[in-house]
């Protein structure tokens, strides 16, 4: 079969929509060539009978829909694994891009979730990204994408309003797979923090899988062995000892940084 030009071979595009990526049916898939939308085909089975076969392409509305509900920001559109592009932190890029790999290849709804932590622009929340567009369109995983900052906000708003910050927090722990982009990030106020701790240990104790990216660094239990602290301030100091001794539970800590990588590599063979 010739491969479609517009999609290649994907059977979706990708497209923005206000702030948020957005994915829809190829046209190569729309209507769908092989029940015409209909949503299932006749077969006929060994007795001569023709039976209605649910179609595959409502797998792939299903993986459409669960897309455009995980709320993954425009900006990284083009995030794919395909695409990683190694640049000056090449060392760390290459073991967290395998690592990512291997997360998404191997998910199961509870299995331990990953914390990439690191200097700005070295490709964590990319990468995160990527792990998503592979598990939710082609292994059909239920995921959401949430900015800490924009956590805070929308709880905020709710503030004294039970039934909706209710509302609000029910999605983030019942899906099987959460990302919180950028922890630590804001002022980190008591309110904040217990309202981190809240979702944070809802899902703990539901055994549900997490992805955290942040900018602060790494220390203590549960770090790497041998690693320097690669940000100015500790996420310790950000989240309370509580919270980071559930992180380092839940997930295991990825470093990724372009700072230190080449003058490393200048002082000292590893
Ligand atoms: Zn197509
Ligand atoms: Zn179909």
């Amino acid at each position: 079969m010739v491969e479609c030009s517009l999609c290649q071979g994907e059977k979706v595009l990708l497209s923005q929509r206000g702030d948020l990526a957005h994915v829809r049916r190829c046209e190569c898939q729309s209507p769908c060539p092989v029940c015409g939308d209909e949503g299932y085909f006749y077969e006929t089975d060994e007795f001569g009978y023709r039976n209605a076969v649910p179609c595959t392409c409502q797998v792939l509305e299903r993986r459409v829909k669960s897309f455009n509900d995980a709320g993954i920001p425009n900006r990284y559109l083009d995030a794919n694994f395909g695409r990683i592009n190694a640049g000056s932190n090449a060392q760390d890029m290459a073991v967290a891009r395998q690592k990512a790999w291997r997360f998404a290849r191997e998910f199961e709804p509870g299995v331990q979730g990953l914390l990439f932590y690191g200097s700005t622009g070295t490709g964590k929340t990319y990468l995160t990204i990527a792990i998503l567009r592979y598990l939710i369109l082609s292994r059909g995983v239920r995921a959401r994408f949430c900015e800490f900052m924009h956590l805070l906000s929308a709880l905020r708003a709710s503030y004294g309003d039970r039934g909706k910050a209710e509302d609000f927090m029910g999605p983030l722990v019942e899906v099987p797979l959460l990302v919180i982009d950028e922890l630590g990030k804001g002022r980190g106020t008591d309110w904040e923090l217990s309202v981190l701790d809240e979702l944070i240990s809802k899902r703990y104790n539901a055994q549900r899988t997490t992805i955290f990216t942040t900018n602060y660094g790494i220390e203590g239990p549960g770090a790497p062995s041998g690693e320097e602290p690669v940000a100015e301030e500790p996420l310790l100091d950000r989240v309370g000892v509580r919270i980071h001794s559930r992180l380092m539970e839940m997930c295991e800590a990825v470093r990724l940084t372009g700072y230190d990588y080449r003058r490393e590599m200048g002082q000292r063979s590893r």
